[in-house]
């Protein structure tokens, strides 16, 4: 074979081959990794393969049935996977650069069902990686390790010389290329990992992208738990309250923060003072943490960038916090350089979750605990949970030199 023969990637080379129904097995093994929160929070993560299929007029297609937005991994059904004709995707690897418009509008044209949900900012990904199987997540235990202060070094400890490495790119066309040139050229590699983002492993089925994937993961946890993360956050005692006296402080503190966060729409806002919560507001170290910025571009829709961290001197006064609070509110909200950046990222993921407002989703404060916004409920909880991860994952990277985020150096812009 030629040098140019062999660059060209026929997707029937690698379609899967059975036994088993493709669709099948990809709900199922989808659905083990979204069980665990570790691996895959609400939403997060997606995965794919690669299948011969029948077209509407029963002629033979080649489709990446790849997972579509709006659905969880955790609950997969056979209609979250959106069907993409690779013949149709393939050939853009060969292309420059492509804007996020053309491509969600090209992805679009492409569907074997235009019934079938909109195909993520992730499906060329899955489609230029040769192999039937791709299963991508945005695992605390991978966080832990890319978000540190020398992620090569941790990687190759953790993982081995041989996992691939992006560095940081926003999700798009670019990064897709990217992560299909970097597979194409070491398909034998155990898994690729992008730099402040995630994790991608491939397989010819998916229950074989599923087991490199938690064998990774497993290898990774265990690196950073020997090193104890559990103790680097500790609460300075200066913050220290009572379980009934920091109750109060937050309740009392909860209507003004409401009713800040709900000037252009009313949020829902939920406290959590959970022992890891409070060691982690309680601590400067975890004051340095969360100014570095969100852990995964997958959160940010949720969390925002940043939290807004609220400084205290006595946590049991109300009202001194309260103006602290105010304070803090203003600085944030004309900090227009990190707001201008989640805009424009949220305007290239097509979201109407907040783009009008400047406002945090999670405020910060020292002895009275974490506060979680969101237009309803389910937003709230979930930027809740996302952040309860955050902490975990500063806490991992912290033991490997400290936790360093894609917003810093506003990558957003990129
Ligand atoms: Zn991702």
């Amino acid at each position: 074979m030629s040098t140019t023969e062999s660059a060209v990637i026929l997707p029937q080379d690698y379609l899967f081959a059975g036994p088993a129904n493709a669709l099948d097995e990809l709900v199922e093994w989808s659905r083990r990794l979204g069980a665990d929160p570790s691996l895959v929070l609400r939403g997060g993560g997606n995965t794919s393969v690669k299948v011969a299929e029948e077209d509407v007029a029963g002629r033979p297609v080649n489709v990446l049935r790849v997972k579509g937005s709006g659905s969880d991994l955790a609950f997969a059904k056979h209609a979250d996977f959106a069907g993409v004709r690779l013949d149709d995707v393939l050939p853009l690897i060969e292309r420059g650069d492509m804007s996020d418009e053309e491509m969600v509008d090209y992805l679009a044209r492409t569907l074997t069902d235009p019934r079938a949900p909109r195909p993520s900012i992730e499906t060329l990904l899955h489609a230029f990686i040769p192999a039937a199987a791709v299963f991508h997540s945005h695992a605390d235990a991978i966080l832990q390790v890319v978000n540190s202060t020398d992620p090569h070094a941790a990687l190759d400890d953790a993982l081995g010389a041989d996992i691939l490495r992006i560095p940081y790119r926003r999700p798009g066309f670019l990064l897709s290329k990217e992560v299909g040139e970097a597979v194409r050229a070491d398909p034998s590699a155990p898994g690729l990992v992008l730099l402040n983002h995630g994790l991608v492993t491939w397989g010819s089925s998916p229950e074989e992208a599923y087991r490199r994937h938690l064998e990774l993961v497993d290898r990774a946890r265990a690196y950073v738990e020997a090193r104890n993360p559990a103790a680097v956050f500790a609460a300075e005692s200066r913050y220290a309250l009572g379980d009934e006296e920091r109750r109060r402080a937050a309740a009392a503190l909860a209507p003004t923060i409401r009713g800040a966060l709900s000037a252009d729409r009313r949020v829902i806002l939920r406290h959590t003072d959970t022992p890891e919560v409070m060691a982690f507001v309680s601590s400067a170290r975890g004051r340095g943490a969360s100014a570095a910025g969100a852990a995964t571009p997958d959160h940010i829709l949720t969390t925002r960038v940043h939290p807004l961290w609220v400084e205290v001197d006595d946590p049991a006064d109300t009202d001194a916090a309260a103006g602290a609070f105010v304070r803090a509110l203003e600085t944030y909200r004309a900090d227009y350089a990190a707001y201008a950046a989640y805009a424009a990222y949220a305007a290239r993921h097509r979201t109407d979750e907040g783009l009008q407002d400047s406002f945090p989703r999670i405020v910060l404060v020292p002895g009275v605990g974490m506060f979680t916004a969101g237009k309803d409920a389910k937003q709230a909880d979930l930027a809740r949970d996302i952040y309860l991860h955050t902490i975990a994952i500063m806490a991992g990277a912290e033991t490997l030199g400290g936790y360093r985020s894609l917003a810093e150096g506003d990558q957003f812009r990129a």
